[in-house]
């Protein structure tokens, strides 16, 4: 009988976060097995947009450019914004970030997740270090001294020094591993889907709070606008059985008519919005990255963003212990939960406070946020500073 494959990691996940990392631990000659319950979408009718999209920071765009993905997605389709304007419902409160206040072309890049998808997997294909699995679903994950074992359901048995799991807020390897999560639910749902609207986007990206939950207009290529409406399950609900007119209207009006008429839209799909993090990033031969490790509400869009911060940490805290010592070692992986535990929970807590003060109703907090809105959008020195922040922090020195 053959030997079953040895891998130095297995990848459970082959998402944005889980492919980018099997791509970047292949390159840095890791040998990988990259497992994922369905295969990645690599091919889409030209009409009409993925209706998920995400807004990408510079410090991931340098991510995905040091992993020779980035030209790729361009070539498929990205749009900048060079622009962000966001008002309240509840006052006259408005600020408007400008990306040329700080000499830069734009804030980052809006960009379909079927295309970073992609331009990852594409990249893959000539990373000899990794091996693909997929269709399949993980069966059962056992770990002993020295390696942690991965059986799928069609009967291969993966080896290996760590698993990461990077498999999505539902995780899997999460649950198997008994790892407990902090948290809470929203009672929002994120509406999401795209449209033309009559006016051009001027290639910003456009938020208005309101009391029910946040509206934001993302621009797309030719015009198209992408849309998350966070709001009630009921009014979710209701949105989601209108027919397209009568939705178009609703929006329109919830927009303000800021871009005009709403001429089309396209397919329409719900998601409901949580904010966790998990005990536990990392276990002797285990760790979690991206969703699998945290999620936060979607109102500024940093949630693959700081997935990625996540995986390209592990990858400079493997490849710098790999030479030294067992990478699956709790000591090996401690750097790697210290360091971004502390970045994913100031985040996950500054976004939880934005979306309950931008929430109530109460009219001293709805004088308060309306008066630090327009101070803010008067003190330039702040917005470049909160634009840098935007932007992201630095990559780890591995991929810059
Ligand atoms: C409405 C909305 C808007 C958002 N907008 C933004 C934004 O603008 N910017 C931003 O940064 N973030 C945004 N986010 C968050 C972002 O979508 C997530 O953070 C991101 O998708 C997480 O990526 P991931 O690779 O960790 O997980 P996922 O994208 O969930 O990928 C998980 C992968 O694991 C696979 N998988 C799942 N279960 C199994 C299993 N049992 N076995 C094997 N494989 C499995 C799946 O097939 C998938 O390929 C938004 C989220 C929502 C809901």
């Amino acid at each position: 009988m053959s030997k079953p494959p040895r891998f130095d990691v297995i990848v459970v996940g082959a998402g944005m976060v889980g492919a980018a990392l099997a791509l970047a631990l292949g390159r840095q000659g890791f040998k990988v097995a990259l497992v994922d319950a369905h295969a990645p979408q690599l091919e889409w009718p030209h009409e009409g947009y993925d209706i998920r999209v995400s807004a990408i920071t510079r410090a991931s765009q340098h991510i995905f450019e040091s992993l020779g993905a980035w030209p790729m997605m361009q070539a498929e389709r990205i749009s900048p914004y060079r622009d962000m304007h966001v008002w309240d419902a509840g006052g006259d409160g408005v600020i408007h970030f400008d990306s040329a206040d700080i000499g830069e072309p734009d804030l980052g890049h809006i960009i379909e997740n079927r295309v970073i998808v992609k331009g990852l997997h594409t990249c893959l294909v000539e990373q000899q270090n990794v091996t693909p699995f997929w269709p399949v679903q993980p069966k059962t994950m056992t770990f002993n001294e020295t390696e942690a074992s991965l059986l799928l359901e069609d009967g291969t048995d993966l080896q290996a020094r760590l698993l990461v799991g990077a498999d999505g807020a539902r995780s899997w390897v999460r649950r198997q591993a008994g790892i407990s999560v902090k948290g809470w639910d929203y009672d929002q749902v994120a509406m999401v889907t795209w449209v033309k609207p009559e006016l051009f986007h001027q290639e910003t990206a456009w938020q208005r709070f309101l009391p029910t939950g946040p509206l934001a207009f993302l621009p797309l290529t030719e015009g198209y606008c992408s849309i998350v409406w966070s709001t009630s399950p009921e009014h979710a609900a209701q949105l989601q059985a209108m027919d397209a007119d009568r939705f178009a209207q609703e929006l329109q009006a919830a927009f303000e008519n800021k871009l005009g008429v709403i001429e089309s839209v396209g397919p329409r799909a719900m998601f409901p919005l949580r904010s966790f993090e998990t005990q536990h990033y990392i276990l002797p031969r285990l760790a979690l990255v991206g969703d699998a490790a945290h999620t936060i509400h979607p109102l500024a869009g940093q949630g693959v963003n700081l997935g990625l911060a996540d995986m390209a940490t592990l990858l400079q805290v493997l490849t710098e212990a790999q030479h030294q010592r067992d990478i699956g070692t709790e000591r090996s992986l401690r750097r790697y939960e210290r360091w971004r535990r502390a970045d994913n929970r100031s985040m996950l807590i500054a976004m939880d406070g934005f979306k309950r003060l931008f929430s109530t109703d109460q009219a001293a907090l709805c004088w308060a946020r309306n008066l630090g809105l327009k101070l803010t959008d008067q003190m330039l020195p702040l917005k470049r500073l909160i634009m840098q922040q935007a932007l992201g922090k630095d990559v780890p020195r591995i991929l810059s």
